[in-house]
C-alpha cells in the first residue's frame, strides 16, 4: 500500500488534489503557478521529475493560504516559506514526503535573488527596500535604484478568463531557466 502511494504519478496527485480542493481548478500550463484572481493552479509536466509533485503541493499551499499580494521582497520570502509549510501538511495527509533539500534550494533561489537586488550598484552596501517598493535607497551613498517587480510575480493571461490577474505565484524552480 505504502509503495503504491509513493509511486503515484503527478496526474494522480492532480486528480486527488482536484477532488480534495474543488474550489481550485488545475490546468496544464508552461510552469507551476497559482493565480489568486482566478483560483487556478497551473502545472507543467513536460519534464518528468519528482519535484513536479512537490511543486503541485507548493502551489496548492499558496492557494489554501489565499496568498494574493505582497508589499516587499522580504514579505514574498515569508509567503514562500509559509506555502512550503502548508505543502508539507498536505503531503503528510496524502502520505507523500517532500525532500527538505528541495525546499531549501527553492528558498535559496529567492534569498539569492533578494540579496542581489538589494546591493547598492554604486558602493555595494546591502540595503532595505523602500516603502515605494520599486525603489531601493542606499543609506550609505544615497544612491536610489529601481528594481523591476518581483520576477516571481508576473502578470499572466489566464486561459479561463479574459481579465489579466495582477499577480501570480510561480514555483521558483520553474524560473531558474
Ligand atoms: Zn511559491
Ligand atoms: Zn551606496
Amino acid at each position: 500500500m505504502a509503495v503504491t502511494i509513493l509511486r503515484r504519478q503527478p496526474m494522480e496527485i492532480i486528480e486527488t488534489l482536484s477532488n480534495k480542493f474543488p474550489q481550485f481548478s488545475y490546468h496544464e500550463g508552461h510552469s507551476f503557478l497559482w493565480s489568486p484572481e482566478t483560483y487556478e493552479i497551473f502545472y507543467d509536466l513536460r519534464k518528468p521529475s519528482p519535484s513536479q509533485t512537490w511543486s503541485l503541493l507548493h502551489e496548492t499551499g499558496h492557494a489554501l493560504l489565499e496568498h494574493n499580494y505582497y508589499d516587499t521582497d522580504l514579505e514574498l520570502i515569508k509567503l514562500e516559506v509559509a506555502a512550503w509549510e502548508k505543502a508539507k501538511e498536505i503531503a503528510s495527509e496524502l502520505h507523500i514526503s517532500i525532500d527538505e533539500d528541495h525546499i531549501q534550494d527553492c528558498l535559496d533561489t529567492y534569498r539569492d535573488w533578494l540579496y542581489r537586488r538589494s546591493i547598492c550598484p554604486k558602493c555595494s552596501t546591502k540595503c532595505l527596500q523602500q516603502e515605494k517598493i520599486e525603489y531601493y535607497h542606499c543609506f550609505n551613498c544615497h544612491t536610489i535604484w529601481k528594481v523591476t517587480p518581483s520576477r516571481f510575480c508576473r502578470s499572466y493571461r489566464s486561459t479561463k478568463h479574459t481579465k489579466k490577474p495582477s499577480s501570480v505565484f510561480y514555483a521558483s524552480d520553474g524560473l531558474s531557466v
